[in-house]
């Protein structure tokens, strides 16, 4: 039998992109809306990514006893300070979209030399052990000087990883699955789940 778990998320993107990573693995991913799960709507105020994934992870543990992960995310542009970081979805809704979004951020970066950035997302996975466990990874890579390609979403279409040399937007969602910062948090988070049993090595 597979096993289940939901993701703590409303988004199409990603979903589509979790269910593939986990689905090979005998793993059967549920967004909230397929189980019609109603969230309570709750603020993202923690310090750290690891701590917004918690807050969101426990908004639906109050509604479940099945296994939940959520994940918090963001891209840091290191000229920038880091900047939009933890804050990259609130930034993307208070500019009016992540297109207004990219291009801010084009303008910030047009006489900077240094491009580097790094997308980075931890995962709460909860209902599992007494105590949550948490799940990083990071991709690195540097900021495009313009927009590229029709895939992915959010900042995909400026990011362009160092492994692969190729922006996210482009790559197609395979092999963005292989370098990107949430596979490489759900890979730890399948390490774990093969070792404890959960599901077949
Ligand atoms: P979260 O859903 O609160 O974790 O917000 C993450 C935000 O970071 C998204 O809304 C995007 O703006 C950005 N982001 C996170 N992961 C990705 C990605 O894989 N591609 C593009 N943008 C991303």
């Amino acid at each position: 039998m597979n096993f289940e778990i939901i993701l703590a998320t409303t988004n199409k993107h990603k979903l589509q992109e979790v269910r593939e990573i986990l689905s090979p693995h005998k793993i059967t991913v549920y967004g909230l809306n397929d189980l019609n799960l109603k969230v309570k709507d709750v603020e993202e105020n923690g310090a750290t990514y690891a701590e917004n994934a918690l807050i969101k992870a426990k908004a639906v543990q109050e509604l479940t006893t099945m296994p939940i992960i959520a994940d918090d995310s963001g891209l840091e542009i290191i000229p920038l300070d880091r900047r939009p970081g933890m804050f990259s979805a609130r930034y993307a809704a208070e500019m009016g979209g992540h297109d207004k979004a990219i291009a801010q951020i084009l303008d910030d970066l047009k006489d900077k030399d240094d491009r580097s950035a790094e997308f980075k997302c931890d995962i709460a996975l909860v209902n599992v052990e007494d105590k949550p466990l948490i799940f990083e990874g990071i991709a690195k890579g540097t900021i495009a000087t313009e927009k590229m390609g029709e895939g992915g979403f959010g900042y995909d279409p400026i990011f362009i990883s160092d492994e692969t040399k190729e922006c996210f937007a482009v790559m197609g969602e395979a092999r963005k699955n292989t370098v990107s910062h949430r596979a490489k948090a759900l890979k730890k988070l399948l390490t774990y789940l093969r070792i404890n049993g959960f599901i077949p090595l």
